[in-house]
């Protein structure tokens, strides 16, 4: 057999798994059976894949527990973490599945007056075989935003999980095979950067890629050569912005969960934070005063756990060494922080927005708190990223118009990445956190193309795509162009306003 890959646990560094490497050969095998199981998925319609992926998640809810064994193992995040992130994909799951036909199903659409001879519908057909490559911070719950929604779709899926939770993406394979154990409509294949690269230029019919910015630009290029379109779900470095008329309290509990909860290994975690002027002793004293205690261990009670990916450790200790050189304060922790498998949390004040804690995507458990003049500044310095992925807003009158002025995919108001938690709402980023949307209508869609039907019901009086059109024809044509169009006139509304 092949190479191997240890999975290890990196708490501890002790192996939980081996598994044997897949390369090309093994990951071009794996797609050709994917091509074959979507043909039955794509034939079983709407309703019958509702069922099968209702059983599914009866297996994930029933066997939680021990899918979060897993988790804990390869990521050392808290086992109640664990549970967290597994509940809300199988939430995900269920959505996906109630809502497929609805929101993909043949729609009537309006033809319009000069076409009101034709019927006109639009549906939303599967692609067929969907790669999927996922990062370690959330083993289950971000990969499954893509895995879910393209089954619901039609789809069949083949999954790279990260090399560093091999074992995660191989539970929840066998646990669908479970279900059905006669076609492979999850396969993992396991591996480094190199098998995720030949799953790019393996035969799928879209690439769904969340990892970083940088191996989401190589995942493009090697999509690019088979013309095989792509997802990218990429880093961030979210904003939380904080009006003087606030809940501090709730504030500062926002930006702590946000910043602080799995060690900071989330894309939409909170790494900067803006604050009026009026308020901002206030917030920093709460923030203070809540996060005395908070924790990183591999003991019971440990708020968080170890960083998952070794490297990432050197990442924060620069951001922190380079920030406090350069004239900030650590308000809490400091480089003492920084540890060899786990950091404990930093609170940075006073940093210059040019440093890399602010530039870049830190990924661990460490927030900015930045003094503002007004909500106008605070908004300006959260735009003033690269990054627009998720956001937070905290105002108790300002909070939807703040929050529409924020370039970022998501944004929660008055809470912190809530939006995660509901099904119905798109996630995706704009800028270097990537296109595409996984979750919500969007999210079904993003696996399906368009397709689009005009039946003709009736010939029409004038055919105007015939060569035995005539002068009288193109006379009364424009006449009925100048009569529909010629005088400016309001558009229906179509939508009632959120406010
Ligand atoms: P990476 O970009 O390092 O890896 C992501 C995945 O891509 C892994 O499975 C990795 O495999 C694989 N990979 C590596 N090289 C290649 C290649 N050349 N071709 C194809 N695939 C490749 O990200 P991380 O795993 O470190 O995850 C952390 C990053 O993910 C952060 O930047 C975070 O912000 C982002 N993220 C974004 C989310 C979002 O939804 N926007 C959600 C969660 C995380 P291997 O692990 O074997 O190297």
């Amino acid at each position: 057999m092949s190479q191997k890959l240890e999975s290890l646990n990196p708490a501890t560094g002790d192996v939980v798994g081996i598994h044997a490497i897949d390369g090309p050969a093994e990951v071009d095998a794996a797609v050709a059976r994917a091509r074959e199981a979507s043909a039955w998925w794509g034939e079983l319609g709407f309703e019958g894949r509702k069922r099968v992926l209702g059983q599914w998640k009866g297996v994930l809810a029933r066997r939680m527990g021990q899918l979060a064994d897993v988790v804990h193992q390869e990521t050392g995040k808290p086992h109640a973490d664990a549970q967290l992130e597994v509940g809300l994909a199988i939430d995900h799951l269920s959505w996906a599945a109630a809502h497929a036909e609805k929101v993909l199903g043949p729609h009537k659409v309006f033809a319009g007056l000069l076409m009101a001879n034709q019927a006109a519908s639009v549906e939303y057909p599967p692609l067929g075989v969907i790669g999927v490559i996922g990062p370690w911070n959330y083993p289950v719950f971000t990969p499954m935003g893509s895995i879910v929604y393209a089954l619901a779709a039609g789809n069949a899926v083949v999954y790279k999980p990260s090399e560093y939770t091999p074992g995660v993406g191989v539970w929840l394979a066998e646990s669908l095979a479970q279900v059905v154990p006669h076609h492979p409509l999850l396969q993992v294949v396991i591996g480094h950067g190199e098998t995720g690269a030949a799953l790019c230029r393996s035969d799928v019919d879209k690439l769904a890629f969340t990892g970083s910015t940088d191996t989401g630009k190589k995942v493009m290029a090697a999509c690019a050569e088979n013309l095989t379109p792509v997802l990218i779900e990429a880093g961030g470095k979210d904003a939380l912005i904080v009006d003087e008329d606030a809940d501090l309290p709730a504030a500062a509990e926002a930006a702590i969960w946000g910043a602080f909860s799995n060690a900071g290994q989330t894309c939409a975690g909170v790494e900067r934070v803006y604050v009026h002027e009026r308020v901002y002793d206030a917030f920093l004293e709460q923030v203070t005063e809540q996060a005395k205690g908070i924790h990183a261990g591999a003991h019971q009670g440990a708020h968080f756990g170890p960083m998952t990916m070794p490297g990432q450790v050197e990442v924060v200790r620069r951001h922190v060494d380079d920030a406090l050189a350069r004239g900030a304060r650590a308000i809490l922790g400091g480089p003492e922080s920084v540890g060899e498998h786990f950091v404990q949390p930093v609170v940075l004040t006073d940093v210059p927005h040019d440093s890399c804690a602010i530039t870049e995507e830190t990924f661990g458990p460490t927030m900015t708190v930045t003094r503002v003049g007004d909500m106008d500044e605070a908004v300006e310095l959260a735009n003033d990223t690269g990054f627009g992925l998720g956001s937070s807003v905290f105002s108790r009158t300002r909070g939807m118009e703040l929050a529409r002025r924020i370039r970022s995919g998501m944004t929660a108001v008055n809470s912190v990445i809530s939006f995660v938690g509901i099904p119905a709402l798109p996630f995706g980023g704009v800028g270097d956190s990537g296109f595409g949307r996984i979750h919500g209508a969007d999210g079904l869609k993003e696996f399906t193309y368009a397709k689009a039907i005009a039946r003709q019901r009736v010939r029409p009086p004038m055919l105007l795509t015939s060569f035995a059109r005539s002068p009288k024809h193109d006379a009364a044509f424009a006449q009925v162009i100048n009569v529909l169009h010629g005088r400016a006139s309001q558009l229906p509304k179509l939508r009632r306003s959120v406010r």
